[in-house]
């Protein structure tokens, strides 16, 4: 068992947790992170029913990549399914956070993607975050249904439940979540504003292309 690499991913996940409680998009019981352990096949995920304001090591739970509990008092996620399917559909994901980011919920609940609007958003998610019909949480079908987007997108929303981000650390992962709900709230902004005017996806791409050559 790698113990000082469990640790060490322990102690990351519960920071990150707290940041994105302290950050809003997190409250109760809501949202977990997890990582993988570098060189096996098995991930750290927050347990079921604990709250990510007051995280502690102890209440994260080892599984393997089908979502098995292989160390750990607690109960695993009742999210764990989605988690497990991502890793094994993309070997680059190190970390998975999922938060009901309250925000980019409500496009969820809209039926609304976020789009990049702003460049930095188009620098990190230059296809957008697409929105994922719902499905129970904790079901297979659901796992099934992010298993298949998540191959082209690195952050996805789930209708009427909140978002799931990916990267190549927890932070990155972390990262990413917080760029997604600051990005809908940017949309929001701009819907109100100027109703979608611009919000085309191939004429952002276009416009971001050009204005971004360096000369
Ligand atoms: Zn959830």
């Amino acid at each position: 068992m790698h113990v000082s690499a469990i640790k060490e991913v322990s102690v990351k996940i519960v920071n990150a947790s707290r940041e994105l409680y302290a950050h809003g998009l997190v409250r109760g019981t809501s949202g977990n992170i997890s990582a993988r352990i570098a060189g096996t096949n098995t991930f750290l995920i927050k347990a079921s029913g604990v709250r990510m304001k007051i995280l502690e090591p102890e209440e994260l739970v080892l599984v393997d990549l089908q979502g098995n509990k292989i160390r750990g008092e607690l109960n695993v996620s009742m999210e764990t399914p989605i988690h497990a399917a991502i890793y094994r559909a993309r070997k680059d994901v190190q970390a998975v956070a999922h938060t009901h980011a309250p925000t980019a919920t409500a496009f969820g609940i809209s039926k609304t993607e976020i789009l990049p609007l702003q460049i930095e958003m188009f620098m990190l998610l230059p296809n957008g975050v697409p929105v994922i019909p719902f499905k129970a949480p904790g079901s297979k079908a659901l796992a099934e249904e992010v298993q298949k987007k998540i191959e082209n997108y690195d952050a996805v929303i789930l209708e009427n439940h909140g978002i799931i981000t990916v990267g190549s650390t927890i932070e990155a992962a972390c990262n990413l979540n917080e760029m997604v709900e600051e990005g809908a709230k940017i949309q929001l902004l701009a819907m109100t504003l100027s109703g979608r005017d611009g919000m085309n996806l191939a004429k952002l791409k276009e416009k971001f292309k050009t204005e971004n050559t360096v000369e």
